[in-house]
């Protein structure tokens, strides 16, 4: 993808931009509140500041579209045409080759999250985002820089602490389909979110893989034990069932070397031409020969099989299958206990991976390898099913989203009304610990608390709902400080503020607090820097970076 995210001053068209998402930074951010400052450190600090604030607030901008249920997609259009379509945070962000520094160390928050609890990448983004826009008031204030990051620090721990205050128990189903709401997912939600929980509780997610197919309706979506692979036999008189397998892993073309297909052979009868092929094929039967010799039985390539080769393994019953994936071949090494291989000559038994069961099962009219009964893993497989594969991808992307976040809640048994809700019941408690913080740092955590409102603001907004009325509304409700005024969120669907665990709107614990974390801690790192230095003179950096 080749969108560029690229910062420039003054007029957007001036830019010799390569794709189409351009972050300007306006030259009267760079300019005008430098101009106010006399002493020249301190221009340098306001400039680097602004600019960092202008570019997380951008980025911001750019996803929070997409937040919650009644968010929108984003089509991302690479330059040779091909298209994703997606509302997913970290699609986006990586998809999008962002060149701007500061946008770079944001993105990095949406990845921090995405490995860590496999959600809530929007909302860290907008968060972080938010967190600038205040941080940039409480400068216009003259707050100094270390002052706010202390109140953030502060605010960040008391919220940690404040978010064990309203921990609900809820069952796994109920968190996957939260976690699939407003994807393309969404329809089929209920036969997903069973799938999910049964996969999450059958296998580590390290061990769950998901193979998607379009062609079918979403409810056709299975899961299978054992590991699935999207390939097929390369001979048709293999066999389809190989009991006892024994698997060989090689990540080399099975042909001969390079030399001995390039050569040139002058021919001047019959005779000469035959005695070459039968050598050539004396030579590939050799090479096929030492495979079937270690004892295996099943052959899975990462590269291609000569066609002679392919004749010889399944003329000994051996089964074959090319261009199998590296993540594949990985796996199915991990899970069976075989070696990958790169030269055949040294191939051995002790090379080869073992299972109960290999088989070519098919979906459809589509063949899949199917390997059950493995030593070391247990792994299960998802099959995905969609009516085309734009649709197959995006419930793949909603899908692993909701896999992550069902494993994260089953290994951590602690989740959270969704909503907004445990945003609006920390924004509350902040304000009432900033009053015993005092000090300039006290604005600093009023001003987080402030934030923090930016997650049920944005629901609100982008299902059509007045942000600032919600807001009050929200307040209003949590006010009454009991049991159930704290999970009171923002009814996305019928308008108004509604109580989201009798909504059925849950999500993990570690997703809220990594989010809210994480933007803290990206707000704290940016809001130190006074100064950007580049190793090439700004000037020179031009359409590949960012001048100003
Ligand atoms: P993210 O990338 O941050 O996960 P999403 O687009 O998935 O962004 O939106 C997640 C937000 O939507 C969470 O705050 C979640 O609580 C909220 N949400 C999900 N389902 C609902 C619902 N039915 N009603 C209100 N909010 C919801
Ligand atoms: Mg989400």
């Amino acid at each position: 993808m080749d969108i560029t995210l690229a910062c420039g001053a003054g007029n957007p068209g001036s830019n010799p931009g390569r794709g189409a998402i351009n972050l300007y930074i306006p030259s009267e951010v760079v300019q005008g509140m430098t101009e106010k400052v006399t002493d020249a450190s301190q221009k340098q600090q306001a400039t680097a500041q602004q600019v960092n604030i202008f570019a997380a607030k951008e980025i911001a901008n750019f996803v929070r579209s997409t937040l919650g249920p009644m968010g929108m997609d984003k089509m991302l259009v690479d330059q040779a045409g091909d298209t994703i379509v997606t509302n997913d945070g970290a699609t986006i962000l990586r998809t999008m080759n962002v060149t701007h520094p500061t946008a770079k160390m944001i993105i990095e928050v949406a990845r921090t999250q995405e490995e860590n609890c496999y959600d809530g990448t929007t909302s860290s983004i907008i968060l972080t985002g938010e967190l600038m826009k205040q941080a940039e008031g409480l400068l216009s204030k003259k707050i100094h820089p270390t002052m706010i990051v202390k109140g953030f620090k502060l605010a960040a721990s008391e919220a940690e602490k404040a978010l064990e205050e309203i921990v609900v128990e809820e069952d796994l189903i109920t968190v996957a389909k939260t976690a699939m709401t407003g994807k393309s997912a969404e329809s089929d939600k209920e036969s997903l979110a069973e799938i999910c929980v049964e996969v999450a509780q059958a296998a580590k997610l390290a061990d769950i893989s998901v193979i998607k197919r379009a062609g079918a309706k979403v409810s056709d979506s299975t899961a299978i034990a054992g590991l699935l692979i999207d390939k097929s036999m390369m001979h048709h008189s293999m066999p389809e069932v190989v009991e006892e397998a024994k698997i060989a892993l090689i990540d080399i073309d099975i042909t001969l070397p390079d030399f001995a297909q390039q050569v040139q052979v002058q021919v001047n009868n019959n005779d000469a031409v035959e005695e070459f092929i039968n050598k050539r094929k004396a030579q590939l039967q050799a090479l096929a020969e030492k495979i079937i010799d270690s004892g295996a039985n099943v052959v899975l390539c990462l590269r291609d099989i000569d066609k002679l080769a392919v004749e010889y393994l399944a003329k000994n019953g051996i089964y074959a299958a090319r261009r199998v994936a590296k993540s594949d071949m990985e796996a199915v090494a991990k899970a069976t206990g075989a070696r990958i291989v790169s030269a055949i000559d040294d191939i051995v038994s002790s090379d080869l991976g073992s299972c109960g069961l290999f088989e070519e099962i098919l979906v459809g009219d589509e063949p899949l390898i199917k390997i059950t009964g493995t030593p070391n893993t247990n792994a299960v497989s998802v099959l995905l099913r969609a009516p085309t594969k734009h649709v197959v991808d995006e419930i793949g992307r909603a899908f692993d989203d909701a896999v992550g976040v069902v494993s994260l809640a089953y290994t951590s048994e602690q989740t959270l009304a969704g909503g907004g809700s445990s945003y609006m019941y920390l924004s509350r408690k902040l304000r009432n610990f900033a009053a015993t913080v005092g000090g300039r740092s006290q604005m600093a955590v009023e001003a987080f608390a402030e934030a923090l409102e930016i997650i049920p603001s944005t629901l609100a907004e982008n299902s059509g709902l007045d942000p600032l009325d919600t807001l009050i509304e929200l307040r209003q409700a949590h006010a009454a400080d009991n049991k159930k005024s704290n999970f009171v969120g923002v009814n996305v669907y019928d308008g108004g503020v509604i109580n989201m665990v009798d909504l059925g709107v849950i999500e993990p614990f570690a997703v809220v607090s990594q989010a809210i974390q994480s933007a803290a801690e990206t707000a704290a790192m940016i809001l130190r820097i006074d100064n950007i230095i580049t190793a090439k003179k700004l000037a020179e950096i031009g359409e590949d970076g960012f001048q100003y």
